[in-house]
C-alpha cells in the first residue's frame, strides 16, 4: 500500500462491478445508512445487462446478449418493481432446421411439423417415450443422455446437439445434464418460453432500471477502473483489510489464477443491419443446425413492440451470435462447468472462504450460470447474511 493509498478517505463498503449483483447490494447498504463505493472496468454500469438505444433503427441493443426478466420470486418481482415497471412482452423462439421453421421450445407444434403428422398430447407423449427408450429409467448425468431421455434420438439429433455443440463448443456426452433442464419439452401448443410467474422488459430500458437502483446521494460510481490497478485508490492492495468488499469479478482472476484457470464460454457478435422493417418477424431465430456458423440471432426492434411509434419502420438491426471458449482477456459469459472446472472452483471457494472481509458474488465471483432474478435474489441474501453484518462490526 502506498501512502496515497493510506490517505484515500474510503466509504463504508467498496463494491467492485456495477452488475446487477453489486448494484443491488450497494442500494441496500445506501438503504441501510452506508456509504458505498462502487467500482466497474467498463466504462458503463448494468453488467451483462447493460443495454443502449441504436439510433438507426430506434432498437433497445442488449450489447452483451439477449436479457429477458423472468421472476417466480415474489421478493425479487417486488423489488425490481421498486425501480422500474415491465412491459407484457411474453419471450417465444423459433429455430430454423433444415430450410423450416419451427417453434421452440419443442412442443406439439414442433413434433407434428418434425414428423409431419398430427398427434395428439397422448400420441406424442408415447411416440417420444418410445424413441427415448434407450435410456429410460436410468438418470443421465451427461447432456447427451439427458438430451436422448428427454425427447428421444430423432429431435435431440435435429433441435439440441448441434445447437448445443455450437453454444458450448464442447461435445455434449461431456456436458452437465443440468443445462439441458433449462429448456422444457411440452405436449401441447403452448410455446412461451419461461414459465415464471412474472416476466417482461423494463418500460424504459435496462439502464434506466438500473440508474434508478443507485439513485443516492451515498453511493457514488467510478467507471472504467480496474480493480487490480494500483494506480488507482480502490485497488484491491488499497482496500481489502481497511473495509468490507463485495467481488463480482472473476475468482480465479482474484487469487491471481494461482490454482488454475476456470473455463468459460464466451459470445462474439456480428451485427447486420437490413433495409426493411422486420427481418425475422420474431425477436430470436435459433439456428439450430451445424452448417449455419452462429447460434441464434437477435432482432431487437421485436423485444419493444410497444415502441413501434419511435421505431424506423424502413430498417432493422439483427445481431449473430457466435459462442467460443474464452481466453483470459475475452469476456467470460457462461461457466462451462465440467467435473474438472467445479473441483478447481471448490478450491476457489475456500480460498474465498479464508478473506474474511470480501463477500463474493455473481457469475462471476461464484462461477455460477445465474439469470437476472437468481442474481438479485442472491445478492439480497448476500446483504442479509453477510455484508449487513459486516458494516455494523
Ligand atoms: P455481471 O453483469 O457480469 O457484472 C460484473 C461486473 O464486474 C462487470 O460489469 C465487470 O465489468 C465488472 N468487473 C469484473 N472484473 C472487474 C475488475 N477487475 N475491476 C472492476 N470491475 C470488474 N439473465 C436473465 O435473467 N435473462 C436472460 O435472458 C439472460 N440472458 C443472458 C445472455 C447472455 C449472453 C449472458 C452473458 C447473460 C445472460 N443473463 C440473462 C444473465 C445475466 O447477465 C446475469 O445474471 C447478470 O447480469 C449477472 O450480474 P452480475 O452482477 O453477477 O455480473
Ligand atoms: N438449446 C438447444 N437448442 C435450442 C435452444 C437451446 O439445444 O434451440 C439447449 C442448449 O444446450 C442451451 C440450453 O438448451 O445451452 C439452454 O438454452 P437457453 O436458450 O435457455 O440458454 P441461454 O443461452 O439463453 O442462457
Amino acid at each position: 500500500m502506498t501512502d496515497n493509498d493510506k490517505n484515500t478517505k474510503l466509504p463504508d463498503l467498496v463494491v467492485v462491478g456495477a452488475g446487477l449483483f453489486g448494484l443491488t447490494v450497494a442500494q441496500q447498504a445506501a438503504e441501510h445508512g452506508h456509504s458505498v463505493e462502487i467500482i466497474d472496468v467498463r466504462e458503463h454500469i448494468g453488467g451483462n445487462a447493460y443495454s443502449y438505444m441504436d439510433e438507426e433503427t430506434g432498437a433497445e441493443i442488449h450489447q452483451y446478449g439477449a436479457h429477458l426478466f423472468h421472476t417466480s420470486n415474489k421478493r425479487v418481482w417486488d423489488y425490481v418493481n421498486r425501480f422500474t415497471s415491465f412491459t407484457d412482452y411474453q419471450h417465444r423462439v423459433y429455430a430454423t432446421h433444415d430450410g423450416e421453421v419451427y417453434p421452440m421450445p419443442i412442443n406439439l407444434g414442433t413434433i407434428n411439423q418434425f414428423f409431419h403428422a398430427h398427434y395428439t398430447p397422448a400420441q406424442a407423449k408415447a411416440l417420444i417415450e418410445e424413441q427415448a427408450g434407450e435410456l429410460a429409467g436410468t438418470d443421465p448425468e451427461n447432456l447427451n443422455d439427458k438430451g436422448i431421455q428427454l425427447i428421444g434420438r430423432p429431435l435431440y439429433e435435429a433441435f439440441i446437439k448441434n445447437y448445443t455443440s455450437k453454444q458450448w463448443q464442447t461435445a455434449p456426452e461431456d456436458l452437465p445434464a443440468s443445462i439441458i433442464k433449462r429448456l422444457p419439452v411440452r405436449f401441447n401448443y403452448d410455446n412461451h418460453y419461461f414459465r415464471d410467474t412474472w416476466e417482461g422488459l423494463p418500460t424504459d430500458g435496462y439502464t434506466a432500471w438500473m440508474q434508478r437502483m443507485i439513485d443516492d446521494p451515498k453511493i457514488h460510481v467510478t467507471l472504467g477502473v480496474d480493480f487490480f490497478d494500483e494506480s488507482q485508490p480502490f485497488n484491491k492492495k488499497a482496500v481489502v483489510g481497511r473495509v468490507p468488499v463485495v467481488y463480482t469479478g472473476p475468482v480465479d482472476k482474484y487469487f491471481d489464477y494461482r490454482l488454475g484457470d476456470l473455463k468459460w464460454r464466451t459470445v462474439d457478435f456480428k451485427q447486420r443491419r437490413y433495409d426493411e422493417g422486420d427481418h425475422f418477424g420474431c425477436p430470436v431465430m435459433n439456428f439450430v443446425d451445424a452448417d449455419v456458423p452462429y447460434t441464434r440471432a437477435i432482432e431487437f426492434k421485436n423485444f419493444n413492440p410497444e415502441r413501434r411509434e419511435s421505431q424506423n419502420p424502413d430498417k432493422t438491426v439483427v445481431w449473430e451470435e457466435y459462442s467460443r471458449a474464452a481466453g483470459r482477456d475475452d469476456e467470460p459469459y457462461y461457466p462451462i462447468n465440467t467435473a474438472d472446472d467445479q473441483k478447481l472452483y471448490q478450491g476457489y471457494k475456500d480460498l474465498a472462504a479464508r478473506e474474511p472481509q470480501v463477500v463474493f458474488g455473481g457469475r462471476l465471483g461464484t462461477y455460477a450460470y445465474y439469470d437476472m432474478h437468481q442474481v438479485i435474489n442472491s445478492a439480497l441474501i448476500a446483504y442479509d447474511k453477510q455484508v449487513g453484518p459486516l458494516l455494523s462490526k
